[in-house]
This record gives C-alpha cells, structure tokens and sequence, in this order.
C-alpha cells in the first residue's frame, strides 16, 4: 500500500485526496493547509490527518480546535509520494523540499513545464513519467484536448489542429476574480499558451490555439478544428469518441446544450461535488467538412484532471507499467463512465 500526501488540500487538493484514498493500492498519509478554515476542519471530519503548511500558524489551528498532527516537513516523512496541488508557481518552490526530502512528487499544471522538466497525461505519454522523480499533471484545458485529440489521432492521423478555447473567468469559490460583465481575449496574444502545452504531452502535434475568458464559473468549452491526414466521416469520429474512456458524447437533443445543463447531469450521476471526470463532447457538433473534422466539447475543471493525478502515482512508483491498466483501475474506484 503506497502512502500518498497531498500538499495544498484546496479545489485540486482536495479531490486527489479522496481519488487517492477510493484505491486500492494507495492511501492518503495527511493533507496540508495553510490556515484552519473550513476545508481543513472537513479534511479532520472525514478522517485526514491534517499539516500545517506554515510552522508559525500552528496556533491558529489550536485556537480554532482544529487538531493538526505536525507540519508539512512531518507529513512528507510519513509518505512515499507527494502531490503538490498548492497555487501555480509555489509547487515551483516547494521543489527544493520534495529533493531535501528524497521523495518524489506530481506538480499541477499551473506550473511551468521547465521548472518541472517532465509532463504527464495518461493517454498520450505515460510511459515517459515511469520511475522518474517529479512529473506534471497538465492543466484541465491540456488535458481536455489530450483526451479527444489522442484517439482521433490513432483512428486517423492529425495534419493540424485550431483551437478556440473559452475559458470559465472563476472557480465556483472564487469570489475575487472575473470578469463579471466581459468577454476577454486571454491572453489577448495569439496563439495562447495551450498549444505548445499540449505539445509536452503529445510530441509533434500541429496545433495552434486562441483562448478568451466570459462570466461564467462552471466549466471550460473548446472548439477545434482539425485536418485529418486519411479524412474519416462523422460518424467514425463518433464511434471512436464513444469507446474511448474519460470522453463521454452528450446530445444537446437530450437537454444537454450547455454547461449548465452538463453540470445538472453531473449531479444526477450523484457524483461527489457534482464532478464530471470525463469529456464531453457535444455528438451533433461533430462533423466533417472538406476533409477537416470540427467538434465542440467542455471541460470540468476542478474534476477533469484528478484521475490523472491518480494514475502519475502509479507511473512514478512504477505500479503499473501498462497506462491503459492504470486508467481502468482508477476508473473502477472513482465510478468513471
Ligand atoms: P486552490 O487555491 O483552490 O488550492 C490551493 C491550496 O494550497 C489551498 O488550500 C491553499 O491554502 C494551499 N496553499 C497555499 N500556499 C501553500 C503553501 N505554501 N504550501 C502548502 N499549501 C499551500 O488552487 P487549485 O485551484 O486547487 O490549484 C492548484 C493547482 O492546480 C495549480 O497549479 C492550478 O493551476 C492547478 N489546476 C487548477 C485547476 C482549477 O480549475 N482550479 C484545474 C487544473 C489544474
């Protein structure tokens, strides 16, 4: 049984947490905060032990009688692994420790792929993460493309990808940031970063993206275009989507036309936070015209990545050599279609 800690219990943190502690072959050793608020008092409730990530607040958490059970220093003595989900750049810093430490450690993807010097998606390049010290779970919008990109290249061939990335402005919880009333380039610079980030996880891909932010908190929408090298029809693409795990098709016929009502099929599913792991794909947007393939599909982004994050445990520790055992297993335990 493989002892996970997961520093930076928040959006990410949290929902590793409890993938890792759904498996068989892993556990969660602690979970870190900064301050003892109400993440870190239902972190205690449902059985974590819980670190402090600054030494000095110790006596905050004592005063809010929130029982801690050392620091962050403590908690990684205890594991064989750990997944940084602190905010983007500080996982950066909290390098130095994890090599102090001797211990191996999964970065988010708010960090940049050089500070890291490897990234991770389970579909595309598992193989490269085997046994190595550090790896980086790209972001949620890298690893939406990674997951429709991956098979409609294996069925086909991929000339050149566009992408048109609307990205949601906050997390949920994010009270402070926006906008509010605006859509805005972002970066207002074209091609966006997404591009060369999918680039580390699927070498040679021809791909160039725009991305813009608008008022909404509840998931990402990606449109892309792709030339095909040997042009397949629609429904090909449809059935390759369809067989391919952690992509589901949904049908705005359905009542599934927007983000919103993707999110309301989440909650029926009964998944925990109302998470949707999988991609969906809008089935009618599919098509082919002229020999280029245009789809539209969404992204959760607190959730998309989590079972990633599970299955870069496996491939740093050496667990499971074959990726595709890997996702089946981590499937299983967290319930995805
Ligand atoms: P978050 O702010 O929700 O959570 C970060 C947690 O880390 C918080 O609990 C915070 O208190 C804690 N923290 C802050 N400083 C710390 C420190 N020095 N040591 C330990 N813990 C510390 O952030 P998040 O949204 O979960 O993002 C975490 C990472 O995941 C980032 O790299 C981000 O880019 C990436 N990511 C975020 C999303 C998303 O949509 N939220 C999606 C994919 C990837």
């Amino acid at each position: 049984m493989i002892s996970v800690a997961i520093n930076g219990y928040g959006t990410i943190g949290k929902r590793v947490a409890d993938a890792v502690a759904a498996q068989d072959d892993m556990k969660v050793v602690g979970v870190s905060k900064t301050k003892p608020d109400f993440e870190a008092r239902v972190a205690i409730e449902k059985g974590y032990d819980l670190y402090v990530s600054i030494p000095e607040r110790e006596k905050l958490f004592d005063d809010a009688g929130i029982p801690v059970s050392g620091t962050v220093k403590d908690m990684l003595e205890e594991a064989d692994i750990v997944v940084d989900a602190t905010p983007e750049g500080i996982g950066a810093k909290n390098l130095e420790l994890y090599r102090e430490k001797g211990i191996k450690a999964i970065f988010q993807g708010g960090e940049k792929h050089d500070a890291i010097g490897l990234s991770f998606n389970s579909f595309t390049n598992y193989e490269e993460s085997l046994g190595a010290d550090y790896t980086r779970v790209v972001s949620c919008n890298t690893t939406g493309l990674c997951r429709t990109l991956k098979p409609i290249d294996d069925l086909c061939g991929i000339k050149k990808v566009r992408a048109v990335m609307v990205r949601r402005g906050a997390d949920p919880v994010q009270v402070k940031k926006g906008p509010i009333n605006a859509i805005v380039p972002n970066p207002p610079t074209v091609p966006s970063h997404h591009g060369p980030d999918l680039k580390t996880v699927m070498k040679g891909v021809n791909i160039h993206t725009v991305a813009l932010l608008v008022p909404t908190t509840l998931m990402h929408q990606h449109n892309i275009m792709v030339e095909l090298e040997n042009p397949v029809d629609a429904d090909e693409i449809k059935a390759k989507l369809d067989e391919t795990t952690r992509v589901m098709l949904v049908k705005a016929s359905e009542g599934l036309a927007s983000t919103a009502e993707i999110m309301e099929y989440a909650k029926e599913l009964g998944r925990s936070r109302n998470d949707l792991f999988e991609i969906p794909v809008w089935e009618e947007s599919i098509n082919v015209v002229e020999g280029e393939l245009f789809y539209m599909q969404a992204v959760h982004q607190e959730s998309d990545a989590v079972p990633e994050s599970v299955d870069a445990i496996r491939a740093l520790l050496e667990l499971e050599e074959d990726n595709m055992k890997s996702i089946m297993k981590t499937n299983r335990a967290m319930g995805i279609l």
